[in-house]
């Protein structure tokens, strides 16, 4: 569902959630204020199949790119100050000439979050980022568009996250975006049964099962996923039948 949150809060109630946090630019070494929920004013209610988080009454992950509006250099927050001199020369001369300010409103809603998360994915193509930085960037894309029930462009960027993660795997060391193996195999094998590699998510969640690593958490999401594939071929089937 899409509107699990925000409609019945207040602009005044949702601005009591927020604060405002000073960050100083790794790029223009501006100083500059970004909004971010305070803690505990959101609480976590479940998660979908590719481990979005619901929260109630704001999201999070539309808080999660902090915006230079100096400079335009953009980034989710964990990755803000991780830099290196090298890109910092490319965003100010790749970015920043091209870059108009923009004054963003206070409550960030979907449309506002989704040119935030643009901005740093262009950011993250221009500094050369990790593989794994832009299929991270591009799965929160998908869920912000899941939010707006637009499929298209959720299909779009779950593709791209799952091209990226799976180059990430084989590519960059462990934990990559915040994830451990099992977590990135569990999430490529999710993005995979959102966008139709049910054989290759089969085969993925086969493996994971039977892992003694595996969290508890983990394994009731690939119980869960295991089902949703189920119902999806059984579904497949019937259709086939009335066709
Ligand atoms: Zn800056």
């Amino acid at each position: 569902m899409s509107n699990e949150n925000n409609e019945q809060l207040t602009d005044e109630q949702i601005l009591m959630c927020l604060y405002d946090k000073t960050f100083t630019c790794p790029v223009c070494e501006k100083t500059f204020k970004s909004k971010m929920i305070r803690k505990g004013k959101s609480k976590y209610i479940r998660s979908d199949i590719d481990l979005k988080p619901i929260y109630y009454p704001l999201k999070p992950e539309y808080y999660d790119v902090i915006v230079c509006n100096n400079c335009g250099y953009a980034a989710v927050s964990n990755k803000f100050d991780n830099l290196t001199y090298s890109q910092q020369g490319e965003i100010l001369e790749k970015i920043t000439p091209k870059y108009v300010k923009k004054d963003y409103p206070d409550i960030y809603d979907a449309d506002t979050a989704i040119e935030r998360y643009k901005l740093a994915l262009l950011n993250c193509m221009v500094k050369k980022s990790r593989v794994g930085e832009k299929a991270y960037i591009c799965l929160k894309l998908a869920w912000i568009y899941r939010d707006k029930e637009d499929r298209k462009n959720e299909f779009s960027y779950l593709k791209s996250a799952y091209d990226g993660f799976n180059e990430a795997f084989t590519t960059e060391k462990f934990p990559i975006c915040g994830m451990d193996e099992d977590t990135l195999l569990y999430m490529i094998a999710a993005i995979g049964v959102l966008i139709g590699n049910l054989e290759d998510s089969k085969r993925i969640l086969g493996k994971l099962i039977v892992k003694k690593s595996l969290t508890k958490r983990l394994k009731d999401k690939i119980i869960d996923a295991k089902e949703r594939i189920k119902i999806i071929e059984e579904n497949n089937i019937t259709n086939e039948n009335e066709s």
